[in-house]
């Protein structure tokens, strides 16, 4: 584990952040405001607090199965996230996650909690599809791993040219799903349906 996030020097940021946009941090009703944004994010970037190598040596519980070749997909999984170059909310954002099992599977609930703690992260939306590739193949030991997320910036739908709807897909893609085209494909067409 990681250092705690410095709750402290959130609540600074913050009473300098309302008084930087022009408003009162001692007006009564923002003076609790600090120390609840430092409290939302203890929660909001939780991920920071761990390694890659740490989150899948957490929810890295699998079960043995030894019908491998076999195609495990769990998709919709909602994240968020906040962009590395904005701080500025990611959100509508769905995770779908393929693989193939080498001698044992994930719990499901495993996956979800693992795009959850690779999202809550100062990231990109590519960064978020390479990681949670990563910590699955760490827990399930195998190479064969498909992450695609969909989601919109508000950075680009609230701001600057207000792209309102505007969905970027990213995709990490690994091992078979890289060189066997059917399997890829199958992958999308199941994510679809
Ligand atoms: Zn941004």
């Amino acid at each position: 584990m990681k250092k705690e996030i410095d709750s402290e020097k959130i609540k600074k940021a913050a009473r300098m952040f309302i008084e930087a946009v022009g408003d009162d941090p001692n007006r009564a009703d923002l003076v609790e405001t600090p120390d609840r944004v430092a409290r939302m994010c203890c929660e909001l970037f939780e991920g920071m607090r761990c390694t890659n190598d740490e989150i899948a040596e957490m929810f890295g519980k699998c079960f043995e199965y030894s019908k491998s070749n076999d195609l495990v997909i769990v998709k919709d999984i909602d994240i968020f996230s906040f962009c590395e170059h904005h701080i500025a909310l990611m959100y509508n954002m769905k995770c779908h996650v393929g693989y193939i099992p080498n001698g044992k599977v994930i719990g499901l609930s495993k996956i979800a909690r693992i795009c959850d703690m690779a999202a809550k992260r100062l990231q990109l939306q590519e960064r978020i599809c390479a990681d949670i590739a990563e910590i699955i193949q760490k827990a399930c030991g195998t190479e064969d791993v498909i992450v695609v997320v969909e989601g919109e910036h508000s950075c680009m739908t609230a701001r600057g040219i207000r792209a309102r709807g505007a969905k970027t897909r990213t995709a990490a893609i690994r091992g078979m799903f890289d060189t066997d085209h059917e399997l890829r494909k199958e992958f999308y067409s199941l994510i679809k349906e």
